[in-house]
């Protein structure tokens, strides 16, 4: 497998959703991905098993997959048809929710991830029409999703799930920026960020320091994603990991008004009209 140490995180969230997918129901199961375990592969769960020991167990990954799947079907439920998942590794949403009639999906990651995906599903079939387009974030991947049938003037779901932490500042404003500029009024971004205060707090060292191990360091923290998206002209919600259900959050969650508190952000933005008073 010719993945870098960020591709091979996908195959560490998928092991994760494999063992949200066979926690019982009593037990809180947070949504079930029958996909998840022959993603993760050996790989993955050889991955977590080492998170596991050297960090312990993540609990927000299980809370934030709920929360975009909710944030999704809502979507839909509103009426957009177009997603576009950027950084989608191992999801597999276009897999297992339920889409009306007409909706579409794009996934966007490195084109060795979404080749090792295809072979791994390649008997499942999705369940809306699916494309996957092979590109760096990086560079200019605008281009190959217009050529793979993006729709710039019908409203679009975007998901970047996972995605930010692994970024610098400039390439997390960078990307909001393509983001922005391919999205009419209406469009919603879906993603997560860890809180600055968070990234800094001496109990993150550990984490830090495995990241860095892994060869994924974390980079970018943000504590008001609010602010950032209110520059580009959306607004944004941002939700704590136990607001999605509290039960499975053993952590207090601080008010959002109490300044630089350590905190995860899943934040989903709606762009504005254009027309202020
Ligand atoms: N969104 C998926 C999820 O939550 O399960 C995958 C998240 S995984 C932690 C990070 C993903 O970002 C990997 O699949 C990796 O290949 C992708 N990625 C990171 N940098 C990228 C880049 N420059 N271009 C394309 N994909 C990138």
């Amino acid at each position: 497998m010719n993945f870098d140490a960020v591709a091979k995180t996908s195959l560490l969230t998928a092991a994760m959703r494999a063992v949200e997918t066979n926690r019982s129901e009593n037990d809180g199961r947070l949504f079930t991905d029958p996909f998840a375990e022959v993603l993760a592969g050996s790989e993955g769960f050889s991955i977590l098993g080492r998170v596991r020991a050297e960090v312990g167990e993540q609990p927000s990954i299980p809370l934030r997959t709920r929360y975009f799947d909710d944030r999704i079907i809502q979507g839909l439920a509103q009426g957009i048809r177009q997603i576009v998942i950027l950084a989608a590794g191992m999801d597999t949403c276009a897999y297992r929710l339920s889409f009306p009639d007409g909706a579409w999906v794009f996934e966007l990651d490195r084109p060795e991830v979404l080749s090792y995906k295809q072979e791994r599903l390649a008997n499942t079939l999705p369940r809306c029409t699916r494309y996957a387009v092979g590109v760096d974030l990086r560079g200019e991947w605008q281009s190959k999703l217009i050529e793979a049938g993006m729709n710039t003037t019908d409203r679009t779901l975007w998901l970047v799930e996972g995605l930010l932490l692994y970024l610098d500042e400039a390439e997390v404003l960078t990307l909001f920026e393509e983001i922005d500029s391919f999205s009419v009024p209406n469009s919603i971004l879906l993603f997560d960020v860890l809180g600055r205060s968070l990234l800094d707090a001496p109990q993150m060292a550990k984490h830090q320091q495995f990241s860095e191990t892994l060869g994924a360091p974390w980079r970018f923290g943000v504590d008001e994603p609010e602010k950032i998206m209110e520059q580009f002209g959306w607004k944004a919600v941002a939700t704590q990991p136990g607001e999605v259900d509290p039960t499975r959050w053993n952590f207090p969650t601080a008010p959002r008004h109490v300044p630089n508190v350590p905190r995860i952000f899943f934040v989903e933005a709606r762009k504005l009209s254009g027309v202020f008073p």
